[in-house]
């Protein structure tokens, strides 16, 4: 009852005229719902996502990943309260801010130092900036297709267009096919004495890497000086509790971390080796090797506050591997729906993460992906909104620890039902 007494009494529709008038397209991002369900959420509890019409779903968007423990987990609600009653921005150290930082620095591989940041693509940003400061070199290698936030060298080559990006960007930029593995170290190899970082997701969206593939990234980026960075803000705590580099056993110089280590609030992180983390030192001795890096919220008391109760939830024995079992679950019930149905697809995703490509050919070629169905999959996500299913299809499904087998079980109904409707 507290929670319908704080929400306005309106719907969705009027409210939806409301960001229209206010909000270029009505939206907060690039994320768009279908329009025939376009709904606007009140609020959400565990794996649930309530609208404002009072219709409730099954979300497995999660915030887009952060909500990994799902919503309002009554021990990230005690940490955000008691933090709200000690204020929630102080710019200076604060005690919440060095135990999260601890916290990664214990669990990440790589890290030796962390810098708390407000979003991933500034994380990114600077990852790349210590690349160039420690290399003297300026071009990064990225691989077509990735996302790495919407900063400019991060959008440049990525084949992920927007308008607005000064050309000259281009040119510091060298793209591969990831997963390509000879076209990439030619690439190397061809670049390597401009190239200051390679930057990957070791999942690239959904696609895995080829068994050799990071390996072999690590390899040639350490022996011509190449900073290998690993873009973990998807995989980090999701795909394994080490992230990628723990669910493939290859430790980056740098990485960049957000979503779930900032528990549904503002928080991303560059981790990495400490000679190289050094340059965001502003006492280093070296002054030229500084990198400048500054952010109002930086490390902010309330986000650590969510973070650090987050990965308390998710590192409480056995509750990682149950999220694990029950995303299985997910992709094998699918799966099984698929094949029954005789559509052509793959299932991807790794630990607690699902995705549906309807297409034929190798899923460790990230052109599979790319050719998967779009029209099917956005026709589909109408069809799961309508039956209380909550996701973004052309993304993934985002599991949490707050779903249950009932939950999966509930979805893989809807899901067949959404197939037979969608593709009659
Ligand atoms: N890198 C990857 C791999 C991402 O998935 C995202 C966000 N989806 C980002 C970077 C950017 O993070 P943010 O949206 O917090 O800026």
């Amino acid at each position: 009852s507290t929670i319908t007494e704080t929400i306005a009494p309106t719907t969705a529709s009027e409210l939806v005229r409301r960001a229209r008038r206010v909000m270029p397209g009505g939206l907060l991002g690039s994320y768009a719902m279908p329009s025939s369900v376009e709904t606007v959420i009140s609020h959400g509890q565990g794996a649930r996502i309530f609208d404002v019409d009072g219709k409730s779903y099954i979300d497995y968007i999660l915030g887009s990943g952060p909500m990994i423990v799902g919503h309002c987990h009554p021990k990230v609600v005690e940490a955000l309260d008691k933090q709200v009653r000690r204020g929630t921005q102080y710019y200076t150290l604060s005690d919440t801010a060095i135990e999260l930082a601890e916290r990664l620095v214990d669990a990440i591989p790589c890290a030796e130092h962390v810098k708390l940041t407000s979003s991933g693509a500034e994380a990114t940003f600077y990852a790349m900036r210590v690349a160039r400061a420690a290399t003297g070199r300026d071009k990064i290698l990225k691989f077509k297709g990735a996302y790495h936030g919407h900063h400019d060298y991060a959008m440049t080559g990525s084949g992920m267009s927007t308008a607005g990006t000064p050309a000259a960007v281009d040119q510091t930029l060298v793209t591969a096919t990831y997963n390509d593995i000879e076209g990439t170290l030619a690439v190397i190899a061809d670049n390597a004495a401009d190239l200051a970082a390679v930057i990957v997701e070791p999942v690239q969206r959904n696609t895995p890497p080829r068994p050799g593939f990071l390996e072999a990234l690590r390899e040639a980026t350490s022996r011509h000086g190449i900073v290998l960075i690993f873009d973990e803000m998807v995989t980090g705590f999701r795909v394994h509790l080490e992230g990628g580099q723990g669910l493939y056993g290859v430790t980056p110089d740098l990485a960049t971390y957000g979503k779930a280590i900032g528990g549904g609030l503002a928080l991303a992180a560059v981790a990495g080796r400490e000679s190289l983390m050094d340059h965001l030192n502003p006492r280093r001795n070296d002054k030229s090797g500084y990198v400048y890096m500054s952010g109002t919220l930086n490390g902010n008391p309330l986000a650590a506050a969510a973070g650090i109760a987050t990965l308390d939830v998710l590192q409480e024995s056995g509750a990682f591997e149950q999220l694990v079992t029950v995303s299985r679950r997910l992709r094998d019930g699918l799966g099984q729906t698929l094949t029954e149905a005789g559509v052509p697809a793959h299932i991807l995703g790794e630990g607690a993460m699902a995705a549906v490509l309807f297409a034929e050919g190798d899923p460790f070629d990230p052109a599979t992906a790319a050719a998967s169905d779009p029209t099917l999959r956005s026709r589909l996500d109408a069809e799961m909104i309508e039956r209380g299913i909550l996701v973004n299809l052309p993304a993934k499904f985002y599991l949490s620890t707050a779903h249950n087998e009932q939950d999966v079980d509930d979805t893989i109904a809807a899901f067949g039902e959404s197939l037979a409707a969608a593709t009659k």
